[in-house]
C-alpha cells in the first residue's frame, strides 16, 4: 500500500479538535479511508466533536468520496457528567444535556471540510433502519458498551461492499486497557469469515470485507 500523506492544514485542524483519536490512529484511519474511499461513501458512527471526521474528510477530499457521520450528539455513557471522559463545556444548560454538535460544526468549518463531511443527527439505530447505500468504509466508534456496539455492527456492517472496509476503534484485547464490548464484536466480525484484518494501529483495527454477510 502506498502511504498518502495528510495535508498539514487538515492535520493541524484534526489535532486542534476535541476528541478521542490519537494522531497515529487518526493517520491510520486517514490511510484506510484513502484506500477504501474509492469503493464508496465513508460512514462514521460516533461523530462527537469531529476529530476523527477530519481524518476521514481529508481522505474523502483526496479520493472524491464523502463522509456521512452519525451521532445524536448527546454523548455515550462514558462521557456523561460524573464519568471519566466528561467535558463540562459540552453541556447545554437549557436542556441539562450534552451537546457536541456545536463543537463538531466549528471543527469541520475550521477545517474547511463542510463539502466532504455530512452530519446526520440522530440515534444510530434509527438511521441504520433507513440506510440502503453500499459503503466503501464503515468506522464504528459510537456507543462502546455491549448493546450499542452490537447494534451498530448488525445495523451497519451489512452495507459494507465486498472489497470495502470495516474499521473498529477502541479494541482492547487486554481488559486492563479498556472495555471489552468493541473487542467482542470485532472478534465476532472476524469469526464470521466475511472480514479479514489488514491493519492494526494502536486500538484501531481495519478489516476488509472478503465475502458477503456478517
Ligand atoms: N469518533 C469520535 C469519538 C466518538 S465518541 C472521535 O474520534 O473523536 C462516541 C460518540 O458516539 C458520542 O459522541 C455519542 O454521542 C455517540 N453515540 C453513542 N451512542 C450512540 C447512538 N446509539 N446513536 C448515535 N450516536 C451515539
Ligand atoms: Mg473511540
Amino acid at each position: 500500500m502506498s502511504h498518502p500523506s495528510m495535508p498539514s492544514d487538515l492535520l493541524r485542524a484534526a489535532e486542534h479538535a476535541k476528541g478521542f483519536m490519537p494522531r497515529e490512529e487518526g493517520l491510520a484511519l486517514f490511510e484506510a479511508a484513502c484506500s477504501y474511499g474509492p469503493r464508496g461513501p465513508i460512514c462514521e458512527i460516533g461523530t462527537y466533536c469531529g476529530k476523527s471526521a477530519i481524518y476521514l474528510g481529508a481522505a474523502a477530499r483526496r479520493t472524491g468520496s464523502v463522509v456521512v457521520t452519525v451521532d445524536h450528539h448527546r454523548g455515550s455513557e462514558e462521557i456523561q457528567p460524573g464519568w471519566a471522559h466528561h467535558d463540562p463545556t459540552l453541556v447545554d444548560p437549557r436542556f441539562g444535556k450534552m451537546d457536541s454538535l456545536p463543537a463538531f460544526r466549528t471543527a469541520i468549518a475550521s477545517a474547511g471540510l463542510e463539502e466532504e463531511v455530512v452530519a446526520i443527527v440522530g440515534r444510530s439505530e434509527r438511521v441504520a433502519a433507513l440506510w440502503n447505500t453500499p459503503l466503501g468504509l464503515l468506522f464504528i466508534d459510537g456507543g462502546h458498551s455491549e448493546e450499542p456496539v452490537t447494534r451498530d455492527y448488525e445495523g451497519w456492517a451489512p452495507h459494507v461492499v465486498v472489497g470495502g472496509a470495516l474499521v473498529f476503534h477502541d479494541i482492547y484485547p487486554d481488559p486492563a486497557d479498556g472495555g471489552q464490548a468493541p473487542y467482542g464484536v470485532y472478534l465476532r466480525a472476524l469469526a464470521s469469515g466475511a472480514f479479514e484484518e489488514v491493519a492494526v494501529t494502536g486500538s484501531l483495527r481495519v478489516l476488509e470485507r472478503v465475502a458477503p454477510g456478517i
